[in-house]
């Protein structure tokens, strides 16, 4: 057997971000935690294809981005901090040659941590055999894995969700002289969210949590190569049809042998993550055979039957309020129009150099359409308001631009609780829903009248009824148990029977 594992390589590109860490600005709203991209493609440019998959996974996170390569021999990943666009140079991409490849882009939820080594995917071995590994998600049952493990010989370097699974996956795998048997394992013990795309030199692995929380879908492309992605926006990008979603609790491995599918543990409750459909994944993908664009069309118009305004116009917080306002438009009559214009070219890693400059990040970001809103009655529609703060600064923005009213219209319930599923929104105290009545948040925020979607609303309005989602961070209830050292810190009420 050749010696592996000395070729095991990780790479920096060539773009410098160690810096950025310490200006990164704290979102106003819930931040997604990565999208992942894998394929099977022998004779193809799977670094390439996988470079645009992730271009197309871009919007679930802006911190960091990595490939890694299987060439036969072994795994070679690069990655570095920022965007897509800038972490890969053409030569990184040529020399990522090989027959199959996975992709990460990351959003962290572990507070400001933006450091290279945090970035994905992950490299390690077992035995002489490299694997890469890149996750979607977030387990709550790691620090228990890891005191339980630890007396059976497990060593683990860091606290990572990703580094716990692929430190699981290789010891199991070698207990078992069997990769899909260590993931079976692995499944078994970890608790959570996860969307796990993993490869060896040779072959492709994609699974998902039992309860399905974050999404991950199949495709196939028109030379007959196997595609998993986040999103379905993902197998677009690189002319893969959509086959199906992987089921909750399902694997599949895709080699020389084909495409192998497997129910590696029992299903749960279904229970994707709502928050999919009214902000995190883009508008053109297809979430349980439900487009995404049209789901929050319908939350619009569903607000505008049960809360419309006296207004003259109803624009949308872009992106993804806009689909909203032209629903409420379409369902009250009152006429739609641009009223916002986003600049694109501001990621997560902008920097911002200076203290008075930070303060006026929203302007940074968003630009009023002063002509078209000047003397106007407002209906803003925005998908959720977290922690208050960019609403308030919207808000203001827009009367200074001349809007003579102002109705904000939510196409969500109020955010009450904190998500551990892989989202960041912080503690229940930092959650403007959960501290302050809607009068209060109205008053805070500045507007002349506030109303939000009702869960039931929303649900019905993603047409996946009755299909059932994980809503926990609007009425408290988890689907999956969340052990109290995590709980601590972050909840200060009592879960479900609180929201409204
Ligand atoms: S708690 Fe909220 S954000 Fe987190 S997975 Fe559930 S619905 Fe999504």
């Amino acid at each position: 057997m050749t010696d592996k594992h000395s070729r095991l390589c990780t790479r920096e590109s060539g773009t410098d971000y160690g810096a950025l860490g310490e200006h990164l600005e704290r979102p106003d709203r819930p931040e997604e935690a990565c999208g992942v991209f894998g394929i099977y493609a022998p004779g193809e440019d799977v670094a390439r294809l996988t470079y645009f998959g992730l271009h197309a996974l871009q919007h679930r996170g802006q911190e960091s981005a990595g490939i890694a390569v299987g060439d036969g021999e072994t795994v070679t990943v690069t990655k570095n901090l920022g965007l897509v666009s800038k972490v890969f140079r053409e030569s990184d991409l040529d020399s990522l040659t090989g027959s199959v490849a996975i992709g990460h882009t990351r959003y962290s939820t572990t507070g400001m941590s933006t450091s290279w080594e945090n970035a994905q995917p992950h490299l390690s071995a077992i035995g002489h055999q490299v694997i890469a590994l890149a996750h979607n998600g977030n387990l709550v049952n790691t620090h228990e894995l890891r005191e339980e493990l630890k007396g059976n010989g497990i060593r683990f370097r860091s606290t990572t969700d990703s580094e716990v699974i692929a430190t699981l996956i290789g010891h199991y795998t070698q207990v078992h002289n069997h990769i899909r048997e260590g993931i079976r394992e692995t499944m078994r013990l970890i608790k959570g969210a996860y969307s796990v795309v993993l490869i060896t030199e040779d072959a492709l692995y994609a699974f998902r949590d039992p309860y399905g929380v974050r999404p991950l879908v199949l495709g196939k492309t028109a030379g007959g190569h196997w595609v998993v992605a986040s999103e379905t926006c993902g197998l677009d990008i690189v002319g893969a049809e959509h086959v199906r979603q992987l089921e909750p609790g399902e694997m599949v491995k895709v080699s020389a042998d084909g495409l192998e599918v497997e129910r590696a543990v029992p299903a749960e409750k279904p229970s994707l993550c709502v928050f999919e459909f009214v902000y995190f994944a883009r508008p053109d993908s297809v979430l349980n055979d439900c487009t995404v664009y049209e789901a929050r069309r319908q939350m619009g118009a569903a607000l505008a039957r049960s809360a419309t305004a006296d207004a003259d116009l109803v624009i949308g917080v872009p992106d993804s309020g806009v689909p909203g306002a032209v629903g409420f438009a379409e369902e009250s009559g009152i006429p739609y129009g641009e009223g916002l214009i986003k600049n694109r070219y501001v990621g997560r890693t902008f920097i911002s150099p200076t203290q008075s400059i930070r303060q006026q990040g929203i302007k940074l970001k968003l630009n009023p359409l002063r002509h078209a809103i000047e003397g106007k009655r407002l209906v803003v529609v925005d998908d959720s308001i977290v922690r208050g703060n960019t609403s308030r600064k919207l808000v203001q923005l827009l009367r200074d631009a001349g809007a003579t009213e102002v109705h904000m219209r939510i196409t969500s319930p109020p955010v009450r609780w904190p998500c551990f599923f892989g989202i960041d929104t912080d503690s229940q105290e930092q959650l403007i829903g959960s501290t302050m009545s809607i009068d209060e948040v109205a008053e805070h925020i500045g507007v002349d009248s506030l109303a939000y979607l009702s869960l039931e609303d929303m649900v019905s309005a993603t047409g996946c009824a009755p299909y059932e989602f994980c809503l926990a961070c609007f009425d408290g209830a988890y689907p999956i148990d969340i052990p109290d050292e995590i709980r601590k810190g972050k909840l200060s009420l009592e879960p479900c029977g609180e929201a409204g």
